[in-house]
């Protein structure tokens, strides 16, 4: 595949963005090589810049469920557009996308609309804080919640784990101060969080949670942990936050929350919720919600947030999604359980003899590919959990997998996504091509 045109845009960004990028992962620094700037995308596929095709797994990293540039959507969002893109004023745009979310979802009374999941994030723990005048947050290792100064934090040395695991910085920029009052506690571990709460509990606002971590792969956790952590946090009054960024509206138009029924609460969203264009949103019951200005005290600003845009893509695409009773989600479960089954018959086998493996893991739409040694069965539920190995290979799986016309996350340690514009046999020709891929590996 040539891609000159990507090579001269990449020289010209290294000279005007940090790295190259407005965005780290971007880069391709964790699977090496040079990025290739994206032209177009229709449907399933991109087209880069050199006119070069690929399968789109990316999905911009989630919200386009749809797949590239749907028509409903783009055909509203050009009728917005064309009537002006911000006023800094409400308009109903705002009202609509926010009743249809409120009068869809039973345990959403109110919400309010930004520009992004990490605004929406930063939003929700001031909300709790606020509310429970509480200063100390939890969050869990491998769940990412965007780049809140709070929550860029790591598990602190091992001699506090047994005092609750008080957090340290894990970016240059974050003082350890800044993150004096977050925990982090390993997922899956009553133990741990029944420590935390037991040496902090009155002074724990939230614990903020991706209740399917979809951030450090796909670690889908025991229903009956998160009722736990639920109900424990309710017991002290602690806030529970399910940031459903990237699993609200994509396992189902109730995301985790309406699936389980376990509600936490206050919920954030983004990604599907723009429909392609930046929002993010906090949601949760009116009692909640009421404590951000101008209702309650709780300060939270934005020009452009309920842009008229954005909600209109939104709401375009949550209609799509709501409709036909759930059509298109059982059209994904569909479209998943043939990735299954094929990577279960066609790639499972080719690691027979070989002392490592890969297990593909599935939710909805979400998909991982998930390193491990030879024989190695128990589900992964933990960061700590995840083989180093998988790093390296994956780097060659991804780039032999580009250059035969699939893009994929450019990490291995990021999700895959499958979106509604797909058709069996575009499954059919990203096992067939990780088949060839995989076999020819050393
Ligand atoms: N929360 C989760 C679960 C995410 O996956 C992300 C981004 O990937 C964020 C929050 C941050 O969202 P954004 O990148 O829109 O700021």
């Amino acid at each position: 595949m040539k891609r000159k045109r990507s090579e001269k845009l990449w020289k010209r960004a290294l000279r005007v963005f940090p790295g190259g990028v407005n965005s780290p992962v971007r880069a391709f620094k964790s699977v090496g090589g040079d990025p290739v700037f994206i032209n177009r995308g229709k449907g399933t596929h991109i087209v880069d810049a050199d006119g070069n095709k690929y399968l789109d797994f990316l999905s911009s990293w989630g919200p386009l469920i749809l797949g590239h540039a749907p028509r409903k959507v783009v055909k509203a969002t050009r009728r917005a557009a064309l009537k002006g893109s911000t006023f800094g004023a409400v308009t109903e745009a705002e009202v609509k996308l926010g009743e249809f979310i409120t009068e869809s979802l039973p345990f959403v009374e109110k919400v309010r609309f930004v520009s992004s999941g990490t605004e929406a994030v930063m939003t929700a723990l001031r909300l709790a804080r606020g509310i429970t005048q509480r200063p100390m947050v939890i969050k869990f290792e491998g769940c990412y919640h965007g780049h809140n100064d709070a929550l860029l934090a790591r598990a602190g040395s091992g001699l506090l784990t047994l005092s609750g695991n008080i957090a340290e910085s894990s970016s240059p920029g974050v003082p350890d101060d800044i993150v004096r009052n977050t925990l982090v506690l390993p997922l899956d571990d009553s133990a741990a969080l029944d420590a935390a709460i037991k040496n902090f509990g009155k002074q724990i606002a939230c614990a903020i949670i991706e209740p399917l971590p979809a951030n450090a792969g796909l670690l889908p956790q025991r229903k009956a942990y998160i009722e736990y952590l639920v109900t424990l946090c309710r017991s002290h009054n602690i806030l529970v936050i399910f940031d459903e960024v990237i699993s609200g509206f994509r396992l189902g138009f109730g995301g985790y929350t309406g699936r389980e029924q376990i509600f936490p609460d206050i919920i954030t969203y983004g990604k599907i919720i723009g429909g392609g264009l930046p929002v993010g949103a906090i949601a949760g019951s009116q009692k909640v919600m009421d404590h951000l200005a101008p209702q309650g005290p709780v300060y939270q600003a934005g020009t452009l947030s309920g842009n008229p845009l954005a909600m209109t893509a939104g709401l375009a695409a949550l209609e799509q999604l709501a409709g036909r009773r759930g059509a298109t989600y059982r059209y994904l479960e569909s479209l998943g359980v043939q990735l299954e089954t094929a990577f279960q018959n066609g790639i499972s086998p080719l690691f027979a003899g070989r002392d490592w493996q890969i297990r593909l893991v599935r939710d909805a739409s979400l998909f991982w590919l998930s390193f491990h040694n030879a024989g190695e069965t128990a589900p992964v539920r933990q960061v700590t959990q995840i083989v180093p190995f998988a790093a390296t290979i994956y780097a060659r799986i991804f780039h032999a997998m580009l250059d035969r016309g699939f893009y994929l996350a450019p990490s291995a340690y990021e999700v895959g996504f499958l979106n509604a514009a797909m058709k069996p046999r575009h499954i059919e020709a990203f096992v067939a091509a990780l088949k060839k891929v995989i076999a020819e590996l050393p």
